[in-house]
């Protein structure tokens, strides 16, 4: 896995890159309102306050008995069931001294009622009942205990997952104010590539960053327009690009991007507008470069697949978030043991496609995959994430190593 062929120098440390980056963030799209039912993975671009108290009203914990804590002595006390709230209905009636109201879960408490007993705790008896002594507040869920009105509930840049979306349902929200999703434009970049469902001649691959790529672009709520495969010209290169930034927010590009004669990308946005930076100091991922035409940002992702994943999920993914409108985008890494030794130190930081597996104790550790070429897509769908070992770092097993999981970085 050691031995990556360059020196490291004149490459750009990842988290400088990723900060000159972010420098270039656009702002957000514009501001949509969307029904709640259509707003999973969106953007939130409002605040949050509740209108609502949560819970709305003194309710039940438990099937039981709603009575007065002042009626139970150190023996309970035997009550008379005066009747019956189900969840859905309330009482005006106030519960009178030596009463008990027979309760369901999240029915009101009746006016006088001051705690609720279990009915497995206590014991019927026709209209009377037999309760042990009880405290008050016992199972009672108070008004406003989670959420008082006014509370702020959610601020804009969250992302609005399962538990946001029934966080908003429960305080009445049917729709919210979203960024428009992200527009970003997908360009693979090869003579060589086909789409799979067409035969290949002598020298053609399948075009696979088209979909890992765009699956991810999508799995993080943005839009996809795919402009198919470029071809291996600098007319061909700049027509595409120059159309793209009339159109898209972003452009995102695979292949094309390192030293080959044919890899024309970073020729044309220098012709076309600016190129800010190229080459990182990563493994997989070096060839990647970045830039902007007519104010918007271009990515160019290496070619290699493992590659061209691995940099979108590590360097143009703050990116894209942020252009998205989201605030937390930061991936924070596990530390976990090393499952493995790495006895020579590599001139670049690694990012090797990696698991988490069980030590013969039982205890959680990190095992790369043996192969790490940056053409394999194969271990990164065995992996579980990206352990990250340091340019020049030596490692032996159980020492602490960074580890950023997929789900960590949204893949
Ligand atoms: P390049 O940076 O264009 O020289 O590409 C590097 C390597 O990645 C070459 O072997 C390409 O054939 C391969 N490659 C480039 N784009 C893709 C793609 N979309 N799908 C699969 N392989 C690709
Ligand atoms: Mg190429």
């Amino acid at each position: 896995m050691n031995g990556c062929g360059c020196s490291g120098a004149g490459l750009r440390p990842v988290d400088e890159a990723i900060a000159a980056l972010m420098d270039f963030v656009p702002p957000p799209p514009p501001v949509v309102r969307v029904d709640l039912e259509q707003a999973l993975g969106r953007v939130l671009a409002e605040d949050i306050r509740s209108p609502l108290d949560l819970p709305l009203w003194d309710n039940s914990a438990m099937d039981g008995y709603a009575l007065r804590a002042a009626d139970t002595g150190a023996d309970g006390a035997r009550l008379r069931v005066a009747g019956c709230i189900a969840a859905g209905q309330s009482s005006q009636v106030e519960l009178q001294p030596g009463e008990t109201m027979r309760i369901f879960t999240g029915a009101p408490l009746p006016p006088g009622a001051d705690c609720v007993v279990a009915q497995e705790d206590c014991q019927a008896d026709g209209q009377w009942l037999q309760v042990p002594r009880v405290d008050k507040g016992n199972h009672v869920r108070p008004r406003g205990e989670e959420v008082c009105v006014g509370d702020p509930l959610l601020a804009p840049g969250r992302k609005l997952r399962a538990q946001e979306l029934g966080l908003l349902a429960s305080v009445g929200f049917d729709s919210v104010a979203v960024f428009r999703r992200l527009r970003v434009c997908l360009l693979s970049s090869g003579d060589e590539l086909r789409e799979p469902g067409e035969s290949l001649a002598p020298g053609q691959i399948y075009n696979a960053n088209r979909f890992s790529l765009g699956a991810l672009l999508r799995s993080w709520g943005m839009e996809v327009h795919d402009y198919g495969v470029l071809a291996d010209t600098l007319a061909a290169s700049r027509d595409a690009l120059s159309l793209a930034a009339s159109e898209w927010d972003v452009l995102v590009t695979s292949g094309g991007v390192s030293v080959g004669d044919r890899d024309c990308l970073k020729q044309a946005i220098r012709e076309l507008g600016e190129l800010h930076l190229w080459k990182l100091n990563m493994q997989p991922g070096k060839p990647l470069a970045f830039g902007s035409i007519s104010g918007k940002p271009w990515i160019g992702l290496p070619g290699n697949p493992a590659a061209a994943l691995v940099t979108a999920l590590v360097v143009a993914r703050p990116f894209l978030w942020r252009a998205q409108g989201r605030d937390a985008v930061e991936a924070l890494p596990a530390t976990l043991p090393a499952g493995f030794d790495w006895p020579a130190p590599n001139s670049r930081r690694q990012y090797l496609r990696s698991r988490v597996e069980l030590d013969a104790r039982g205890f959680a550790c990190i095992t790369p995959h043996p192969q790490q070429g940056s053409a394999m897509l194969r271990t990164a769908s065995w992996a579980d994430g990206l352990a990250i070992v340091e340019a020049g770092r030596t490692l032996r097993a159980g020492e602490p190593l960074p580890f950023l999981s997929f789900s960590e970085l949204g893949a």
